[in-house]
């Protein structure tokens, strides 16, 4: 672990409000013009191509001999790589500050980089962590019943998800179709979605495998977990309500779900490690954990409706709303001694507060279609063609943020 400390800047002029303050150097992928892909971290408005920065001697060759994906670097090594970077863009150090041909060349602004999918998920697992969340959905589905099942404070609850449709922010999300069938019809029928929403969600990629019929201590799976992302699970509700019962989301679902480009390491949020929500019943012993991974960052939703020019925030929360912490999500899933992958992606499950202006969903904030959102003069039960929707979050810090950037799409006709 490799904590920046927190008085530390860089020669870059870095806003206070920018994600990318000297404290985060998340990575990405980058796909830089005429040249090959390469991982980079971002500084303030700049993408640093680390690549150059290697080819220029900056960064060492012996140590990081292949740059091109997430794929080539150890978790030891993600952190050492990432020691260099700050040490290359502190404030003191002249090495790349003073030579301005490499600046030039290395520094990419942020709005003219295309960055890539980080990681192809090899699976996509999408938990229920968010008891406000799930709470919410309880009342509305089942009014007569406790709104939370009975499992739901002894496990984190969740499915297993479609990874070839996870893609990056920016990419469009076409409309999908499915079956539905309207509570007074004797059939369903099957046609585009008319109840299209987002899911406000954190999620984080696994870097370290583990053995198939191996579990995995609750004390030590931080160590599989490389990086977090903001995810969007578009979901389609009314295909949702119809084909749920009984095995679980399908096709509601898997027909895309949408992800931040950089991954920020567990080094970076660690000075905003919080307390969990408290867990009442205690958990069972495999899911008991004396340092939670619960974070306090700042996460909002913004809609800009197709009529409309200007984003408006529609909603803003915090991740510390989990009930099952990222650590306790990963225990659970290594507890049947299933293999842990490379490259699997894991989704915290929708992210709501307590009150109205702080769901993590459509559903919630226009309870069920009921209570239109207004953006402006226009007013949205789902999501309709055209709209664009932006998730983002960020720590704060004294002076500066640890942040994700965003994670946009924008729906296209069925
Ligand atoms: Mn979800």
């Amino acid at each position: 672990m490799f904590v920046i400390p927190k008085t530390a800047r860089s020669w870059v002029n870095v806003d206070p409000t920018s994600h990318f303050s000297i404290q985060n150097l998340p990575f990405a992928i980058l796909a830089p013009l005429g040249r090959e892909v390469t991982l980079a971290t971002a500084i303030g408005d700049f993408v640093v191509d680390i690549t150059l920065l290697r080819e220029a001697g900056l960064i060492s060759e012996k140590q990081f001999p292949f740059l091109d994906s997430f794929a080539d670097l150890t978790q030891e090594e993600f952190t050492e790589l990432r020691r260099a970077l700050f040490e290359l863009l502190e404030e003191s150090n002249p090495i790349l500050r003073d030579n301005d041909i490499l600046k030039m060349k290395a520094l990419v602004p942020l709005h003219r980089a295309r960055l890539l999918l980080p990681i192809k998920p090899t699976a996509f697992i999408d938990f229920y962590s968010g008891i406000n969340h799930a709470s919410n959905v309880g009342r509305m589905f089942r009014p007569d019943m406790p709104p939370l099942l009975p499992n739901y404070r002894h496990l984190p609850v969740a499915y297993n998800g479609r990874a070839s449709s996870v893609v990056v922010s920016g990419t469009p999300i076409r409309r999908p179709h499915g079956q539905t069938k309207a509570a007074d019809a004797e059939s369903p029928t099957f046609g585009p979605t008319k109840e299209l929403d987002f899911e406000l969600e954190m999620g984080f990629y696994v870097g370290m495998p583990s053995a198939m019929g191996e579990t995995v201590d609750i004390g030590v799976v931080k160590e599989h977990i490389l990086g977090f992302v903001l995810v969007n699970d578009w979901s389609a509700r009314d295909v949702q309500r119809w084909e749920y019962q009984p095995l679980g989301p399908f096709l509601a679902k898997s027909f895309g779900t949408s992800i931040s480009p950089w991954v920020v390491l567990p080094d970076a949020l660690e000075p905003f490690r919080v307390t969990r929500l408290e867990q009442d019943p205690p958990v069972l012993g495999h899911l008991q954990t004396s340092e939670p991974m619960a974070y306090d960052v700042h996460l909002e939703v913004k809609l800009k409706p197709a009529e409309q020019e200007d984003y408006a925030t529609i909603s803003a929360t915090n991740a510390n709303q989990l009930y099952w912490s990222f650590d306790q999500q990963l225990a659970h899933q290594a507890s049947n001694g299933t293999p842990l992958g490379w490259g699997d992606l894991y989704g915290s499950g929708t992210i709501s507060g307590t009150e109205e202006g702080t769901y993590g969903s459509l559903l919630e904030l226009t309870w069920r279609g009921s209570k239109p959102v207004k953006v402006g003069n226009v007013e949205r039960k789902f999501l309709e063609d055209g709209d664009s929707l932006i998730l983002t979050g960020y720590c704060q810090g004294e002076g500066f943020r640890v942040g994700f950037g965003e994670v946009e799409g924008t729906i296209l006709p069925a």
